[in-house]
C-alpha cells in the first residue's frame, strides 16, 4: 500500500486503511520536513495547526478509494509575504480540489465517448462516486477554446476529430459553417440549452401578445373595507378644524 501511496507522491507515508462495502478508505501523511509557501516560495517547518482533507483517487481491485491526509496549516516567516500562514499543497491534486489529477484523467478517458449520464452511472459502478454535472465540468476543462470568430480555427479543431457523426452546436453561423466544411455528412444538431432558451424566448412573446396589457384581479371583501378605511382617513385628513368639531358633533 506504501507503494501505491508513494506513486502520488513520495512524501507521503501510509498510515493504515479500512474496507467498508465497497470503499477503501485509507490514511496518509505528509512527511516533509519543511514545506514552501505557494505566495513567496520561502520554505518553513513551523506548523500553525492540522487538518483533515480526504479526496478520492484510482480504485484498488474494485474498491472505490478515499485518501484522508492530516493536512498542515504552516506559518509564512517572510516578512515581505502577504501571508502569514499557507496550507501544505501538493502536485498530484489541485488546490481544494476532491479528486485527484490522475483521477479526473481517467474520468475523463472513460465519459469522452459518451453521454454524462450514461458515464456518471458506469463510473458510480466500480471507479468513482460521481455526478453528471462533475463528469461535465471536468470534459469541459478538457475542451479546448476556440476562437468563435475565426472559421479556420473551429475547422483546424473539428478536423481532428475525424469520427464525428452528429454534432450539436448553438445557433452561431460560423459554427454551422465550420462544421459543413469539416464535416460534410456529419448532422447537425441545436443543443438543449439553446433550444430552451429559444423556446422561453418565443413563449413569452407569444403570451405577451395574446394576453390583455392589464389584468385586474378583484378585491377580497376584507381588502374592500381596508380601502375604505384608508379612503375615509384620507378624506378626514383635508378637513379643517372647525369642519372635524361639526362632523364629530
Ligand atoms: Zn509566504
Amino acid at each position: 500500500m506504501d507503494m501505491f501511496i508513494k506513486q502520488l507522491d513520495p512524501n507521503l507515508d501510509y498510515i493504515n486503511y479500512e474496507i467498508n462495502n465497497d470503499k477503501c478508505y485509507i490514511t496518509v501523511a505528509s512527511n516533509r520536513k519543511e514545506v514552501i509557501c505557494p505566495f513567496c516560495g520561502r520554505s518553513s517547518s513551523r506548523i500553525h495547526s492540522t487538518y483533515n482533507r480526504t479526496f478520492q483517487d484510482l480504485p484498488i481491485q474494485g474498491y472505490k478509494v478515499f485518501i484522508t491526509i492530516r493536512n498542515r496549516k504552516m506559518f509564512c516567516d517572510n516578512s515581505d509575504c502577504k501571508h502569514t500562514t499557507f496550507a501544505e499543497r501538493f502536485d498530484f491534486i489541485s488546490y481544494k480540489a476532491k479528486k485527484t489529477r490522475r483521477l479526473e484523467d481517467e474520468i475523463v478517458r472513460l465519459s469522452i465517448n459518451c453521454n454524462s449520464v450514461a458515464a456518471s452511472k458506469d463510473l458510480k459502478e466500480n471507479v468513482v462516486d460521481i455526478g453528471k454535472s462533475t463528469v461535465c465540468n471536468l470534459l469541459k476543462k478538457q475542451t479546448p477554446v476556440v476562437d468563435k470568430k475565426t472559421i479556420t480555427a473551429v475547422c483546424k479543431w473539428l478536423r481532428t476529430y475525424p469520427n464525428f457523426l452528429v454534432i450539436s452546436r448553438d445557433g452561431s453561423i460560423t459554427y454551422g459553417n465550420a462544421i459543413t466544411d469539416a464535416h460534410p455528412e456529419a448532422l447537425q444538431i441545436c443543443d438543449r440549452f439553446h433550444l430552451l432558451k429559444n423556446l422561453t424566448l418565443y413563449v413569452t412573446e407569444y403570451l405577451k401578445k395574446r394576453l390583455k396589457p392589464q389584468v385586474s384581479i378583484q378585491s377580497v371583501s376584507q381588502e374592500i373595507k381596508e380601502v375604505e378605511t384608508i379612503k375615509q382617513v384620507d378624506e378626514n385628513r383635508k378637513l379643517t378644524l372647525k369642519e372635524k368639531y361639526e362632523k364629530i358633533n
